[in-house]
């Protein structure tokens, strides 16, 4: 070896032992305890979490940032996504919208059932592109009765016998997720389940025929939507209006008992339910300051919804009340020890990309989750869910460094994680005003 050859190997080996950065002086969330900790400093290697030091710790020759006063989150998680389903509508592809997450803290969103080559397609865009898209986790398309509910991004599956051949051709595609839908039936179900279990994939189920007692039972691992806890919920006999169920009741508090015991996860997406289904005539969500920086095309597509759903006053009281059952509910579940994911359904309509998650995070608190385990879901409950629990939701060694460091305190006010200064996903220090400018105004 020349001695060019042996400086050049001692420069790399030195290169090799340095951090890329450091940041100093953090308050960082402990995703464990649900408290912030003090005066930590944050080793960065590569695209990795190095170490995490206490108080007084120094590391000597690396670039360091100084976070004093700052409070620092992991990168935020939105748990039920669908890249293709609206967008279409709206004209745009996923990758016009992929910045909007990040830009607001998304830094991996769990896609919940689109078009699979078109969702693929976005999660190699994404991947060739982490100074301005988030990680992307893809999910089946919503398995489904023939024909589909939605004909855009749904599959058929009405032969049991059949079902593990379509799973094995679907699991080719590296899906994360099997979603189950409305027109699935237990039969056909509890196969997917199974099928889906022997490759280690997650099944999630946004129920209707299917009974979610049924479901929970056969080891369905998510509920998606708070409809696939509450309309399985009412008493026997003649069915009270929606906005007066009586929470309490037998037969819903038995389904609460089972989902707890069955270790089932509920993603009750409050957002999607305030935002598209019952309350979008409401000006505070239709008109909302969130929704100033989604494109023009989804903009219009959003309101085309809204005129033609025409939703009566009259009918605005009831509204809130079903509302606030969903909440009443969220809370309840939560209080029985049920593991509650952060969620939104965007981008369907009045649900903004990425604002929308601090939106539910907002909803999540108000329904009696304390601002940490609003935070807990958004993180490391997310990533459980994604079976990503070893790479990603916390900030600790070995994990990737996807972080976010806020201006404010977001246990002080849930609301404080919109006080974004900074963005680290994967190792790269990024700028949100820079993420958003990604973002088409058209
Ligand atoms: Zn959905």
């Amino acid at each position: 070896m020349t001695r060019a050859l042996i400086l050049l190997a001692g420069a790399c080996a030195l290169a090799a032992q340095q951090p890329s950065f450091v940041l100093r002086n953090a308050n960082v969330f402990d995703t464990g305890t649900g408290t912030f900790l003090a005066n930590r400093t944050i080793v960065i290697r590569g695209e990795k979490i190095e170490q995490v030091l206490g108080p007084g710790a120094r590391v000597r020759g690396a670039r360091a940032i100084d976070l004093r006063g700052q409070y620092v989150i992991p990168g935020l998680i939105d748990a039920h996504v669908h890249l293709v389903h609206q967008p279409d509508f709206a004209h745009m592809t996923p990758e016009e919208l992929l910045p909007m997450y990040l830009a607001w803290g998304v830094t991996s969103l769990r896609d919940t059932g689109d078009e699979v080559v078109a969702e693929t397609a976005a999660r190699k865009w994404a991947d060739a592109h982490p100074d301005t898209c988030p990680r992307v986790f893809t999910c089946s398309p919503l398995l489904d009765a023939d024909p589909p509910y939605h004909r855009d991004i749904g599959r058929a599956i009405t032969d049991p016998a059949k079902a593990a051949e379509t799973i094995e051709d679907i699991a080719a595609w590296g899906v994360t997720t099997l979603k189950i839908y409305v027109g699935t039936d237990r039969p056909v179900g509890r196969t997917i389940i199974a099928e889906g279990h022997k490759r280690g994939l997650i099944v999630a189920a946004h129920l209707g025929k299917y009974q979610a007692q049924d479901a929970a039972a056969d080891g369905v691992d998510v509920l998606e939507h708070i409809w696939s806890v509450f309309n399985y919920g009412f008493p026997e006999g003649p069915r009270p209006a929606r906005h007066q169920l009586d929470l309490n009741n037998p037969r819903a508090a038995a389904l609460r008992s089972l989902i707890k015991d069955k270790g089932t996860i509920v993603d009750p997406t409050l957002a999607v339910f305030r935002n598209m289904i019952l309350l979008h005539d409401e000006s505070a969500i239709h008109a909302s300051p969130d929704n100033a920086r989604v494109p023009k095309r989804l903009r219009d597509h959003w309101e085309r919804y809204r005129v033609k759903s025409n939703l009566q006053p009259s009918t605005l009281a009831a509204r809130k009340g079903e509302f606030a059952k969903y909440q009443e509910l969220t809370g309840l579940l939560h209080r029985a020890g049920i593991p509650i994911l952060a969620g939104t359904d965007s981008p369907e309509p009045y649900v903004p990309p990425g604002a929308s998650l601090h939106q539910e995070l907002e909803m999540l608190v108000e329904s009696g989750l304390s601002a940490a385990d609003a935070l807990r879901s958004a993180t490391i409950m997310n990533a459980r869910a994604l079976k990503q629990q070893d790479r990603l939701g916390s900030i600790e060694a070995g994990k990737l460094a996807d972080i976010i460091v806020l201006g404010a305190d977001p246990l002080a006010s849930i609301r404080n994680t919109r006080s974004i200064r900074m963005i680290v996903r994967g190792g790269r220090v990024l700028d949100p005003a820079r993420i958003h400018a990604a973002v088409p105004a058209e």
